[in-house]
């Protein structure tokens, strides 16, 4: 069968942060080669499957991933040889139950999600298939069009990508016009805007870690009310052809010891109904559309009271809260808790698994947003992943850094076949 697997090896490479990832690649018996490589967060969620590293402290401070490679070369490699690299659940089940354990620390999140996507990337080539309609017909999705989804564009940075010069994480636009070809060149214009402004106003344009400035500013607020004025220099009009979305990845803030969150920027130390208070006024203000992890990963009865509140005004979007798992998913869809979900693939570790969450997704009507990882590669496969399930979102940061643009401009090229 020219489809069947017969090599598999992963190499050790750097992302974005210059940290380790593994990169895999799939050969197939007809001479294809599918190549993939793993992102890696910062503001990981507890929840989240196991990223294996070395914790040998003499290389790479700890961060080196060779077990994890190993493991590739190795268990996983001698377990998928021989078999029909278009079996994609099958492949991943066969690693799932190799490993054997419930987040995937024997064999690492990172070694089998590095496999999964490899495989992906090989068969699609071996059929001459783009890799967004070999997902549908290797997962028998059922959609009839394409349609390209709404990029969420993290044009300021704070948290932990950005030293932690705000509280809140993530500060994007969401650009809304018909076709992707417009809305990126509204991102980017509103991001040269942005620049300006920051240089007239004596701020630094320094980056963080997904290419948005990096701005100490004296409130979390003031980096809204910067983006509005972006918006409104480069000629855009908030509210209706862009909007905006946050991401303050609160379970960062969340101190367990008192139960509140900890704004040091803001200096201001907030209960849960002070929290969803200030979500509520600054959705009011501002034409906010989605809020990613605006309570704790472990907050369940907060999240409820959150959606009670404002589920129907914005996307509530699980990331720590749901980390791309089917049973949490299931849990918050059960008690109405959020209403949208961010799908990270190495937060689950295979393919299958992925969408097998954006299927529950969409099932009960919760909004789905394809996402980067914080560290990145020059790997595109989440944008053909967003067109194969019709995603309503992606999230891969700013209009700048290569490893980011190389999603948008997948995108790009997408849209011209389609
Ligand atoms: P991470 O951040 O990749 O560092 O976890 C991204 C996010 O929180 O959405
Ligand atoms: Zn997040």
């Amino acid at each position: 069968m020219k489809y069947t697997i017969e090599s598999i090896h992963a190499d050790e490479i750097l992302d974005s942060r210059g940290n380790p990832t593994v990169q895999v690649s799939v050969l197939l018996k007809d001479g294809t080669i599918g190549i993939a490589s793993v992102p890696s967060g910062a503001s990981t969620g507890i929840h989240e499957a196991l990223e294996l590293r070395d914790n040998d402290k003499k290389r790479f401070k700890g961060k080196g991933v060779l077990k994890a490679v190993h493991n590739v070369n190795t268990t996983i490699a001698k377990a998928l040889f021989g078999i029909d690299a278009t079996k994609q659940r099958q492949i991943d089940q066969i690693m799932i139950d190799f490993d054997g354990t419930e987040n995937k620390s024997r064999l690492g999140a990172n070694a089998i999600l590095g496999v999964s996507l490899a495989c992906a990337h090989a068969a699609a080539k071996a059929k001459k298939m783009p890799l967004y309609s070999y997902l549908r017909f290797v997962f028998d999705l059922q959609y009839k069009k394409y349609h390209l989804p709404i990029p969420t564009m993290n044009v300021l940075n704070g948290g932990a990508h950005a030293g932690w010069i705000l509280d809140f994480q993530e500060f994007m636009i969401v650009p809304v016009q018909r076709s992707f070809h417009e809305r990126m060149r509204c991102g980017a214009e509103i991001f040269y805007a942005l620049g300006e402004l920051l240089t007239k106003k004596g701020f630094s344009t320094l980056k963080g870690d997904e290419g948005g400035y990096a701005v100490r500013l004296k409130k979390n607020e003031d980096a809204i009310k910067l983006i509005m004025q972006a918006i409104q220099k480069a000629g855009y009009k908030a509210g209706k052809n862009v909007f905006l979305a946050l991401d303050p990845a609160v379970s960062e803030l969340y101190n367990k010891k008192d139960g509140r969150y900890h704004l040091k920027v803001d200096k201001k130390i907030l209960t849960r109904k002070q929290l969803i208070a200030q979500w509520g006024n600054w959705i009011k203000k501002y034409p906010i559309i989605s809020l990613e992890d605006g309570l704790d990963q472990d907050d369940w009865d907060g999240w409820v009271e959150l959606t009670k509140l404002l589920g129907k005004k914005v996307a509530l979007v699980g990331d720590d809260f749901f980390v791309t798992n089917v049973s949490r998913l299931q849990k918050g869809i059960g008690l109405r808790a959020g209403n949208a979900i961010l799908i990270k693939v190495n937060q689950i570790g295979s393919l299958s698994e992925a969408v097998d969450a954006i299927l529950l997704a969409q099932q009960f009507g919760y909004k789905v947003s394809v996402s980067h990882r914080s560290g990145e590669t020059e790997d595109t496969t989440i944008a053909d992943l967003a067109v194969a399930v019709n995603a309503d979102f992606i999230k891969t940061g700013s209009l700048s850094r290569s490893e980011r643009l190389a999603k948008y401009n997948r995108l790009l090229e997408i849209e011209e076949e389609v």
